[in-house]
């Protein structure tokens, strides 16, 4: 897939020149173990990552199921395989709405990362699934913020709650009885972002996550999002904790580095990946999946 083109052909290639050797010798394991850091590296995984995942698969790969194997290259594309759907997160992690009428669920991340795109997929998941949502329009700084979600609502039939000049904390609650008044049973609640974590914002977060008491908090990462991702991710785990990740723009030509690093920085699961613009362009999240399309 596009953003991981060059990750993809490069563990490719190495998976050929361990098909073309026969048998592997321990050799040969260290050789692919480097080309497997050096590519994971490139596509801008976060460093600490790479360095438990390479641990983890050389000695995997230095046992007896690959070395005395008379099929040794597909053994180490499956323990490829293997480590990398855990590294992703072992199992699907599906969104889990409370019997709470109406859910919250809350959007967290930085500034373009993609929220008010992935707040109106998950809408519009949701309608179809047979929910009622109602978008609350929580980012007043962005001037636009609201009209692209009003907008982006309108397009796909789902009422936008929006309380042009108010508090964020006090358009997030009104948005609340706004649902129960309209029988809406999903909230989805789009906070605002900045380019950089800043602490204005991180309190306006916490301070609207209080007033809504959200089900779920799924946090909003950018693919293209590289090293920095640890401090980005650690950070709002820390202020507005969260239970889930949704990576954006996976359909881009990023390296795509975060989304791989995402589930083993935060420990939290990626819910849903968004690879478009287009609103049923969001998917849930599968570990196997990515990580079979990831090895092409
Ligand atoms: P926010 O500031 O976090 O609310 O970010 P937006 O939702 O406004 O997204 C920022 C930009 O990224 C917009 O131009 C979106 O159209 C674009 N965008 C968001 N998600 C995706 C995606 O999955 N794929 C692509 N190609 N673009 C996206």
């Amino acid at each position: 897939m596009a953003a991981f083109g060059s990750l993809s052909d490069r563990l490719n290639d190495t998976f050929d020149r361990l098909r073309g050797k026969g048998k592997l010798t321990e050799a040969d394991i260290n050789v692919a173990m480097r080309e497997i850091r050096m590519a994971l590296l490139e596509a801008d995984v976060n460093y600490r990552v790479v360095k438990d995942f390479v641990t983890r698969t050389k000695e995997r790969c230095l046992t007896a199921e690959v070395l005395e194997s008379l099929t040794p290259a597909q053994n180490v594309v499956k323990i490829v395989l293997d480590e990398l759907t855990e590294l992703l997160g072992g199992t699907e992690s599906k969104l889990v709405l409370s019997s709470r009428i109406p859910n919250v669920i809350m959007l967290v991340g930085l500034q373009g990362s993609g929220k008010t795109t992935a707040a109106v997929k998950l809408a519009y998941m949701l309608k179809k699934q047979g929910k009622s949502p109602l978008l609350a329009a929580c980012d007043v700084y962005r001037p636009a913020a609201a009209d692209q979600l009003a907008t982006l609502g309108g397009e796909i039939g789902v009422p936008v709650f929006r309380g042009d000049g108010a508090h964020p904390v006090e358009i997030a609650r009104a948005s609340i009885r706004e649902a129960v008044d309209t029988m809406r049973d999903v909230v989805i609640v789009d906070t605002a972002g900045r380019l950089q974590i800043d602490e204005e914002m991180m309190q306006e977060a916490v301070d609207i996550k209080k007033a809504v008491k959200p089900d779920q908090v799924l946090m909003v990462v950018d693919a293209m999002t590289g090293q920095d991702i640890v401090n980005v991710v650690s950070t709002f785990a820390e202020r507005t904790d969260f239970d889930g990740v949704i990576i954006s723009k996976l359909d881009g030509d990023a390296r795509g580095g975060g989304a791989l690093s995402v589930r083993e920085v935060t420990g939290k699961p990626i819910k849903f990946v968004s690879m478009g613009e287009k609103p049923d362009s969001l998917e849930v999240f599968s570990p196997e999946r990515m990580a079979k399309r990831i090895l092409g």
